[in-house]
C-alpha cells in the first residue's frame, strides 16, 4: 500500500559496514515500492535512522537528528520517521523514544529487518506507532531487494551476530548469537550482483572466521553441514566474473592456516586483512576476553606476511581500557612499532552501559585516557608510511572508485586497500585498470594510469 502523498525517502546510517549493508536493503525495499531517494532528511517523506550503539555518544547523535526533524514534521504530518538498528534492541532507549519523541512512527530491531516491507506499510496506514523488536532470532535473514550505494562493489552478509562477548562490546547483546547463511544463497546473491555489474564484493560478518554454513549436495565440501570460512571463500573466489573479493572482520583467535592458504592461492582475493588487536598487553587482552595473547597474535601476523605477498594489514586499538597501566600501554605502543601496520584505527575506551567492562571498578581516569590517546596517535603517525616505499615504481591493479570534485583526480583502491590518486576520465569509475605507483605518501599513492 503506497500512500500517494508520500514519494521520497532518506536513510541515515550510523556505524559499521553491517549497518551500511542493512541500509542498502532498506533502500531496496522502498525503491521496489516506488519511493525515490530524497536529497536530505528535511524534504524526505520517509526518514529511517539505522542506528549504532557501540559507543554511548552515538545515541546522543541520534536524538540530535530526530530533534532537528521536528520542524519539517510539523509542516508535513504525514512524514514517517522510523528508527531501526542496534540501538533499538535496547529496551530503555525504545521507551525513551516512545515517551519523548511523538514524531517517531516506526521502531524495529535488528532481527526484524526482513519485515521492513510490511512494517513501513503498517506505519503509513495507521495512526499509532508501530513497534516491532524481537529479543533474539535463530533465523538468517532472507535476501531483500537492494539499492546499492556503488554499482560496481557491494557487501554480502555471510553471517549475523557474534558469540565472543568481548567485555567492552555491546554487539552480542544487540545482534544476537552467530547465525551463518547457507552457501547456496550467498553464491546466488553474488552471481546476481555480478549480473548487475558488480566486480568486487566484501563478505561481511562480525567474525567471518567462525562462519559455519551448510551447502547443498551440488557442492563437494568435506562436510556440507559444516562449511568453514576458508572453504566458502575458496568457492566464492571461483565464481565467474568476480574480479575481487574482500572480507571483514577477522578475529585473531580464529584466523587459520587454511585461510592464509586460500588467500595465497586465489589471486582475486584481496591482499588485505583487517586484524583488530585492541591492545598489546596480555593482561588487558585477558580482561577484554579476546582469547589470544600478544605472542599468538604476532605469530599469525608473521604467517600472513611470509605467505601473502604485498599484503596490507590493518588493525584497531582501544586505549584506556579499565585496569590499563602505563606498562600495558607501553606494550601496545611496542606492538605497533613491531608490526608496522598499513593503517591503525584508534579509539579511546568509553564506558558502554550493558557491557562487563562498564562494571569494572578500575576505570582509567579520562585525562589519562586522553593523554595516552595523544601518545598513541603520535606513534601511529611515526609508523605510517613505513611500508609504502617498497611499492613505488610497481604497476598494480586498481579498482577506480570515485572522482575528487576539487582536484578532478580519480581515486582507486589497490588489492591491499591502499588508495591511489591519478589523472583519468570519469568513465573509468567501476573498472579495474593498471596504475603505476609513482609516489608513496603516508596513506596513499600518487599514480599514473596505464591505459
Ligand atoms: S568479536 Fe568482540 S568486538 Fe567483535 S563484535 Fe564480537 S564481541 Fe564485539
Amino acid at each position: 500500500m503506497k500512500n500517494s502523498n508520500l514519494k521520497s525517502y532518506k536513510i541515515v546510517t550510523f556505524g559499521c559496514q553491517m549497518n551500511a549493508r542493512d541500509s542498502e536493503k532498506l533502500a531496496g525495499v522502498l525503491e521496489e515500492k516506488g519511493y525515490t531517494e530524497a536529497t536530505d532528511e528535511d524534504t524526505a517523506d520517509i526518514v529511517i535512522f539505522n542506528t549504532c550503539t557501540v559507543r554511548e555518544n552515538a545515541n546522543q547523535k541520534l536524538y540530535g537528528h530526530i530533534g532537528q526533524l521536528k520542524k519539517s514534521y510539523l509542516t508535513n504530518r504525514n512524514k514517517i520517521i522510523g528508527i531501526c538498528g542496534c540501538m533499538m534492541q535496547e529496551k530503555d532507549e525504545v521507551e525513551k523514544i516512545v515517551e519523548k519523541y511523538p514524531q517517531v512512527k516506526l521502531i524495529f530491531g535488528t532481527h526484524n529487518i526482513d519485515e521492513f516491507g510490511f512494517l513501513i506499510e503498517e506505519a503509513i496506514g495507521s495512526n499509532k506507532k508501530v513497534i516491532r523488536v524481537y529479543d533474539k532470532s535463530n533465523n538468517v535473514e532472507k535476501t531483500l531487494p537492494t539499492k546499492r550505494v556503488f554499482g560496481f562493489k557491494c557487501g554480502i552478509n555471510i553471517m549475523f551476530g557474534c558469540n565472543n562477548f568481548c567485555t567492552y562490546c555491546i554487539v552480542p547483546y544487540v545482534r544476537g548469537r552467530e547465525r551463518s547463511r547457507d552457501v547456496d544463497s550467498i553464491v546466488k546473491e553474488i552471481k546476481s550482483s555480478i549480473n548487475d555489474g558488480v566486480v568486487e564484493v566484501m563478505l561481511l560478518g562480525q567474525n567471518v572466521n567462525s562462519y559455519k554454513g551448510i551447502a547443498s549436495q551440488s557442492y563437494k565440501f568435506k562436510n556440507n553441514y559444516d562449511v568453514t570460512f576458508p572453504e566458502l571463500l575458496n568457492e566464492v573466489a571461483k565464481i565467474d566474473g568476480l574480479k575481487r573479493v574482500r572480507f571483514m572482520t577477522s578475529h585473531p583467535k580464529d584466523l587459520s592456516d587454511d585461510l592464509i592458504d586460500v588467500i595465497k592461492n586465489n589471486s582475486n582475493i584481496c591482499r588485505h586483512i583487517h586484524l583488530p588487536v585492541q591492545s598489546g598487553s596480555n593482561s588487558i587482552l585477558k580482561a577484554m576476553n579476546r582469547h589470544y595473547d600478544r605472542d599468538s597474535y604476532l605469530r599469525v601476523i608473521d604467517k600472513i606476511r611470509s605467505n601473502i605477498e604485498d599484503v596490507g594489514i590493518t588493525t584497531d586499538i582501544i586505549v584506556g581500557f579499565p585496569g590499563e597501566t602505563e606498562n600495558d600501554f607501553e606494550d601496545t605502543l611496542k606492538l605497533i612499532n613491531q608490526v608496522s601496520y598499513d593503517a591503525v584505527f584508534t579509539f579511546e575506551y568509553s564506558k558502554r552501559t550493558g557491557t562487563k567492562a562498564a562494571e569494572m571498578d578500575n576505570q582509567v581516569p579520562e585525562d589519562v585516557v586522553k593523554e595516552r590517546f595523544k601518545k598513541l596517535l603520535k606513534v601511529v603517525e611515526e609508523n605510517s608510511g613505513k611500508n609504502v616505499e617498497r611499492y613505488v615504481g610497481k604497476v598494480m591493479d586498481v579498482l577506480v572508485e570515485s572522482e575528487d570534485k576539487i582536484s578532478g583526480k580519480l581515486t582507486g583502491r589497490l588489492s591491499n586497500n591502499y588508495l591511489v590518486h591519478f589523472n583519468g576520465s570519469q568513465n573509468l569509475i567501476g573498472k579495474i585498470i593498471n596504475v603505476k605507483l609513482v609516489k608513496g605518501c603516508k596513506f596513499y599513492f600518487e599514480g599514473e594510469a596505464l591505459l
